[in-house]
């Protein structure tokens, strides 16, 4: 299959004519059970009709995902989500409200209108409406209900740019919309709301604290960072090894001057030993690490940075053909806890504490 590449740009307020044109032929393509990767605000998608269970099937198969992990529905419009959910609970329509559109998946019961394949077998739904109006645009013109998972091959970093995207999915999808970086860097919130109290079942950019304020009583999967002693978390997806790059990656979490010494002596090691060396760390200590290859994901002071740059530096430690890495950890507060919990996924939990 020939992937066709469209350019949209991000920053302008209207669409072009040819902008518009190809938006719609992205729509048409996904309407007779096509696929088209497209930029989100968190991180580029791969959609197909989610009302289409062939096309749920293209979608799995493109990833290499196991059909038992769901794909989230993405909506357009605030009236749409009735026809996809029901038995909505009144604290759905508050977290709507709050955080729609925007980097938010509520789970709740589905309708008969969603096939099985879309929802890897179970009765309930995910739903997000994206803020990002490239997004917004492509779902109007794809019917008003686009299935799309993360754009990248599964187990691998979700892809934050166009080039990610194709790195993984040239010819195995119809269309690419490059729509530019995506802002926040990070794969949404989800928040399950068929249990109460509802809970959060992958940490994003809203975080704990941003839901308490909308909901008197949030609770979280206790597996996020680690926790529940070997029990399964309740998004079928957070079981699998994720966001991965090739080389082995290690998470060293101490006192600042603790983990330097420690990681500047494991990576020295390793590069005697004929390992092509990475690390992954803030600005602040950019300057004071040895390896073949120093990444800096943005200030310790500042998470949104962090989130941001994190999947690509994993991506780029692949470009430079990194066989060992070792990163900083992070602090777990605010949005510090989905950070972790992308990281400690991609590094197969394996963690020092020095
Ligand atoms: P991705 O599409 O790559 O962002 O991953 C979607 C995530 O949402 C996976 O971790 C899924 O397991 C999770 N998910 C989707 N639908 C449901 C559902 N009905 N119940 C629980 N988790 C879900
Ligand atoms: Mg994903």
């Amino acid at each position: 299959m020939n992937t066709v590449t469209v350019r949209i740009r991000p920053e302008a307020e209207k669409f072009t004519a040819e902008e518009e044109a190809a938006l719609r032929r992205a729509g048409s393509i996904i309407q007779s059970g096509g696929l088209v990767a497209f930029p989100t605000e968190t991180v580029y998608g791969l959609g197909g009709d989610a009302l289409n269970r062939e096309s749920a099937r293209k979608i799995y198969a493109a990833k290499g995902r196991p059909s038992d992990n769901p794909l989230i529905v993405h909506i357009c419009r605030l009236e749409d989500l009735e026809k996809i959910a029901c038995r909505i609970p009144e604290e759905a329509f508050r977290i709507a409200e709050a955080f729609w559109p925007g980097p938010l998946t509520m789970i709740l019961h589905k309708t008969a209108l969603v096939p099985p394949e879309t929802t890897g077998g179970l009765d309930t739904v995910a739903v997000r409406f994206p803020s990002d109006r490239i997004a917004a645009r492509l779902i109007r013109c794809s019917g008003g209900f686009v299935a799309a998972p993360s754009a990248n091959r599964s187990g691998r970093p979700s892809p934050t740019c166009a080039r990610y995207v194709l790195q993984d999915m040239d010819g195995r999808i119809d269309m690419m919309i490059d729509g530019g970086q995506v802002g926040i860097g990070l794969e949404s919130t989800i928040l399950d709301l068929t249990v109460s109290p509802p809970q959060i079942l992958r940490p994003g950019y809203v975080t704990e604290e941003m839901l308490k304020k909308v909901l008197q009583e949030v609770d979280t999967d206790v597996t996020i960072l680690g926790g529940g002693d070997g029990q399964a978390p309740r998004a079928p997806g957070m079981k699998y090894r994720h966001y991965a790059p090739a080389g082995d990656l290690t998470v060293v979490e101490g006192s600042p001057g603790t983990v330097l010494a420690y990681i500047n002596g494991q990576t020295a090691a390793a590069k005697q030993a004929g390992e092509r060396t990475g690390i992954l760390c803030t600005v602040e200590n950019l300057g004071s690490y040895r390896a073949d290859v120093v990444k800096c994901v943005g200030s310790r002071w500042d998470d949104e940075s962090i989130a941001r740059h994190l999947f690509t530096v994993l991506r780029e430690f692949d470009d430079e053909g990194v066989t060992k890495i070792y990163a900083e950890a992070f602090d777990t507060a605010g949005l510090g806890q989905a950070i972790m919990n992308r990281l400690l996924k991609a590094a197969g939990h394996h963690i020092v504490k020095v």
